[in-house]
């Protein structure tokens, strides 16, 4: 005990090198891979994340336009952000407050517009202008 004792003083007068974390939250460092965001706005359902992800927490429904992430199995890794061609995935410095219960996120997005609009006589096979059908050098004059 007495051996210990200087040891146990010095303790109790240097700062402590541990944190009552979440009360006390540490800095982030510079690129820390924390938190992952969907801004679910960008996001064009291509299902690359889903397919890319290492441990298969993302799952895509294309159709219906749902973004689905189990952030309790993600290994937080950034392969999805890295890969994401939309750029609507990233992760922020911070890490996710702990929680004490499973949860699942769910975003649902809206369909993306068509970058062109259709041309309904276009759709009906009507030529687009009225010299076109001449201009094709696979139709034959009628006789
Ligand atoms: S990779 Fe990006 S754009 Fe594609 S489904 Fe995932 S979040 Fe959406
Ligand atoms: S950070 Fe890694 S583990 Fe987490 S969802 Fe993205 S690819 Fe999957």
């Amino acid at each position: 005990m007495f051996r210990m004792t200087p040891n146990i003083m010095r303790n109790l007068a240097v700062r402590k090198s541990t944190r009552r974390y979440p009360a006390e939250v540490r800095e982030p460092f510079a690129h820390v891979r924390g938190e992952l965001i969907n801004d679910i706005e960008r996001c064009i359902f291509c299902g690359t994340c889903e397919v890319k992800c290492p441990s298969q927490c993302i799952q895509v429904d294309k159709k219906a336009c749902l973004w689905t992430y189990d952030p309790f199995a993600c290994v937080y890794c950034g392969v999805c952000s890295d890969t994401c061609p939309a750029k609507s995935l990233y992760q922020k410095t911070q890490y996710r407050s702990p929680i004490g219960e499973r949860l699942i996120i769910t975003l649902q997005g809206q369909p993306r517009k068509k970058d062109k609009v259709k041309d309904p006589a276009r759709e009906a096979g009507a030529p687009r202008d009225p010299g076109e059908e001449k201009a094709d050098p696979g139709s034959t004059a009628p006789t």
